[in-house]
């Protein structure tokens, strides 16, 4: 990479050293199931602002949530890199101008950048009587994604209610509530799930759209396989007690505070796909996510499972091989499976992410330390 390339990034990201930076981006590659052997190409994408892609953000039916978990991570890179990495041309939350000094905002980037732009897409689409129950500006959400799609070089869902509806297509729907991939019928979009989604999944699919100049692969539903292609049951931390057929039966119980397996309290991880046991959120102590703080996983990121399935529900069981990954947990009674022996080889491929996601989390902190030992800057 050339060394003034890297000096912009540097001072854009806060003095972050060339060894970090390097790294970081080794580390992205192997989150994205790619080999580290691409990281220059990642370096040199992220840190040439001549690639900035335009980005107009829509938001529609949904609590704004997914944008506070972009924008809040205790870490201060992650935010940093999102931001500078893009040129967020319009964003009805974050945007100075409001109003129709706004809308002309929004106008000019779709004509100016046509062909050219990412359109991020954050919230349900009501459809319901032509879309009257969600309105900016005069017009239907539903008429503005149309058209800001029509120009678009990629599309985004990010969040459950883009995705797949979420909340606000909940029974009975009474807006009518729908997805971008519904409405965009025809067209590529792809969803980053979760409500709210982990932002290190939106990060890496805009960096590979970035590096290589198209998307990453995806799933019928549009998910990134290298961020949902794996079951939350298969990489849980608390998977040996389920195995070993160690259960909480109520919140509170004996087992609930030992850490033992959520299934009984309706956790629905045995039929999510998500990556959140590996990346989890929050930085605040390495990272958490629900089950590890002791609710079940209900299913957001699966369409027809969150908001959907009722907690006190049981999932089935789809994948009841143990993991080779976890140590096994002698139980003082016997599994209720029977299925043991060979491990999940994929596995693998998530302690892998797994490790990658907490490494990117500890950068930062591990950067200040290497700033001042580092002679390479
Ligand atoms: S049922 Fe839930 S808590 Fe239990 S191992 Fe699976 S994902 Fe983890």
């Amino acid at each position: 990479m050339k060394t003034n390339t890297f000096n912009g990034i540097k001072a854009r990201l806060g003095g972050i050293s060339r060894r970090d930076f390097m790294k970081y981006c080794s580390i992205m590659a192997s989150s994205m199931g790619l080999s580290t052997g691409v990281a220059p190409q990642i370096a040199e994408a992220i840190a040439d602002p001549a690639k900035r892609p335009p980005v107009i953000w829509l938001h529609g039916q949904e609590c704004t949530g997914c944008t506070e978990t972009l924008l809040r991570p205790s870490h201060p890179t992650l935010d940093a890199l999102i931001l500078d990495i893009i040129s967020l041309d319009y964003h009805e939350t974050l945007n100075v101008g409001a109003g129709h000094q706004a809308e002309a905002a929004l106008q000019q980037s779709m004509k100016e950048n046509a062909g050219k732009y990412v359109l991020v897409i954050e919230g349900a689409i009501p459809v319901k009587d032509n879309g009257i129950y969600c309105m900016i500006g005069g017009k239907t959400f539903l008429s503005m994604v149309e058209e800001a799609a029509a120009g678009a070089a990629a599309i985004i869902a990010i969040g459950s209610c883009a995705a797949w509806g979420g909340i606000p297509s909940a029974d009975p729907n009474p807006t009518g509530a729908t997805s971008a991939p519904v409405v965009l019928k025809g067209k590529t979009v792809v969803t980053i799930p979760g409500c709210p989604p982990n932002p290190y999944n939106f990060l890496s699919t805009v960096v590979y759209f970035l590096t290589f100049g198209k998307l990453p692969e995806i799933d019928e539903q549009g998910r990134p396989k290298f961020a949902y292609g794996r079951l939350i049951h298969e990489n849980c931390e608390r998977r040996p007690h389920f195995d070993a057929g160690r259960f909480a039966e109520k919140f509170g119980d004996d087992g609930h505070r030992q850490g033992w397996c959520l299934y009984k309290l309706g956790c629905k991880g045995p039929v999510t796909h998500a990556n959140c046991p590996e990346i989890l959120f929050n930085d605040v102590g390495g990272g958490t996510w629900p089950v590890g703080t002791g609710h079940p996983c209900f299913g957001c990121t699966e369409k027809g499972v969150g908001f959907n399935i009722p907690m006190f529900t049981q999932a089935e069981i789809q994948n009841p091989t143990p993991s080779a990954f976890k140590a096994p947990i002698t139980a003082d009674h016997p599994s209720p499976l029977t299925i043991q022996g060979a491990g999940l080889a994929g596995a693998a491929v998530g302690a892998i992410v797994g490790a990658s996601a907490i490494a990117m989390k500890n950068l930062g902190s591990s950067s200040s330390s290497s700033d001042q030992s580092s002679k390479e800057d």
